[in-house]
């Protein structure tokens, strides 16, 4: 992991891609689970993944799809580290450094950070996991740009990246909902999603993620997540992050995932499409 800091770091000053092969990309089918795919899930245990090292895993999604929540219950059943892009920027947020009021202007409007910046905490928060032993990963919030696809494509092996994916309108209603705790960090969603099946789709019902009594008068919301802002950031993810989508599926790297409903269903059924259902016990835990 010393070697992916050093070159995480030289990677985003020097633009290079160097390991990028169009010619190895193969064309895959746009949904559900693509040919070859299945070797690049983990591997029985779980906990290893190639070359004898943890899974090394990204989530993709939009915001309030739910990516932080299944990323954390995933990375807590594959003894892997959950690193979230958007927890290490509201980490720099809150440690009112040099790049603090910077980050607050470009994140209160729904903006990406520049790749750079996103580049430099990753490899700041990887260093720190590698002195304290840590091996493997499953990223949620990065990449969202080609750039830092093709960053992180330069310098290790992603084994396996998946999309999560919901409806528009639910997204919008879920990340109005959500809250943090102000004192324990955890995460909860007030909203309860009851809505009508569109072309086709089934009715779908999401119940609230409600805190505990103690947590419940230390609610917060998150600067960003009123509606016009949580609007800009759907769009900016049409348009940055859809194409990592695109980038990842010509890999055949790409696992879409269209969630079902709320944890109790979608859990169950992401821990089968991943090949892990055989952890009844843990799967019973989480969706409890
Ligand atoms: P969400 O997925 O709900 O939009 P996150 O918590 O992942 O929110 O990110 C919050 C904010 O942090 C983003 O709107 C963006 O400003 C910044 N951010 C997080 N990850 C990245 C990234 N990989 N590239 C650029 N900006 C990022």
């Amino acid at each position: 992991m010393a070697a992916l800091t050093r070159l995480l770091r030289s990677a985003v000053t020097s633009g290079s891609t160097a390991r990028i092969s169009l010619s190895t990309l193969a064309s895959e089918p746009k949904t559900g689970f693509p040919a070859g795919l299945a070797a690049r899930l983990a591997p029985s245990p779980p906990r290893k993944g190639r070359e004898d090292r943890n899974v090394q895993w990204v989530f993709l999604g939009c915001p309030g799809v739910g990516k932080g929540t299944y990323a954390s219950r995933l990375s807590q059943l594959l003894g892997v580290p959950h690193i979230a892009t958007g927890d290490l920027v509201r980490e720099e947020l809150a440690s009112s450094g040099p790049l603090s009021l910077k980050l607050a202007e470009i994140v209160n409007q729904g903006k990406l950070v520049s790749d750079e910046i996103i580049v430099e905490l990753l490899t700041k928060r990887l260093s720190k996991g590698e002195e304290k032993g840590e091996s493997g990963f499953i990223l949620d919030g990065f990449p969202r740009t080609v750039r830092q696809a093709e960053i992180i494509d330069g310098v290790m092996d992603i084994d396996l990246v998946v999309n999560l994916k919901l409806r528009e309108d639910v997204l919008v209603e879920k990340c109005l909902g959500r809250r943090i705790c102000n004192q324990c960090g955890k995460n909860f969603n007030l909203a309860c999603i009851d809505a009508k099946g569109q072309n086709g789709q089934p009715d779908m019902y999401m119940p609230p993620l409600l805190p505990p009594s103690q947590c419940m008068p230390k609610l917060i919301t998150r600067a960003d997540d009123t509606e016009e802002v949580v609007k800009a950031r759907l769009r900016i993810y049409n348009d940055m992050s859809l194409p990592v989508e695109e980038f990842y599926r010509r890999q055949g790297k790409l696992l879409e995932f269209d969630l079902p409903g709320g944890i109790p269903e979608s859990w169950p059924k992401l821990l089968q499409i991943l090949r892990l259902d055989d952890h009844h016990e843990d799967k019973q835990l989480a969706a409890a």
